[in-house]
């Protein structure tokens, strides 16, 4: 049997197809941890080639797997601190609109009239700035 690489999808395929045996997981040692036989959780002997071929699969593939692991644990920590980033610049944007906004306010003596301006610049309400923010042209 060539190695399987567990880090690909067809490498997973392989061991999962070598795990899909009739047996009750989880395996154990027969014999005081001499391998000369792998018991199933039902107490049923594992078929001798089936079980090798698995342990030796399994082994083969621990290394890769381990540092498969390590590595989608590293990507976890950059996604987790970029998301992090993402939320406080979102965060600081928001708190700038919203300084925006209370700066380009409609003008307290003409409000709810025809005459509705903006408060910092005295464009007809809403004024450009408060178009702009709202997605307005
Ligand atoms: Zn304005």
């Amino acid at each position: 049997m060539s190695n399987i690489d567990p880090t690909t999808p067809e490498g997973r395929a392989k061991l999962r197809e070598l795990l899909d045996t009739d047996l009750t997981l989880p395996l154990s040692v027969l014999d005081d941890g001499e391998l000369v036989g792998i018991v199933d959780a039902d107490d049923h002997m594992a078929d001798r080639d089936i079980d090798a071929e698995l342990a030796v699969a399994a082994v083969n593939a621990l290394p890769q797997l381990l540092d498969a692991l390590d590595a989608k644990d590293r990507q976890i920590d950059v996604l987790c601190d970029a998301l992090e980033i993402s939320k406080q610049n979102t965060a600081e944007k928001s708190s700038a609109i919203e300084r925006v906004r209370a700066v380009h306010r409609e003008a307290d003596y003409c409000a709810g009239t025809n005459f509705a301006s903006c408060n910092e610049d005295g464009m007809p309400w809403p004024c450009p700035t408060i178009k702009a923010l709202d997605g307005e042209r």
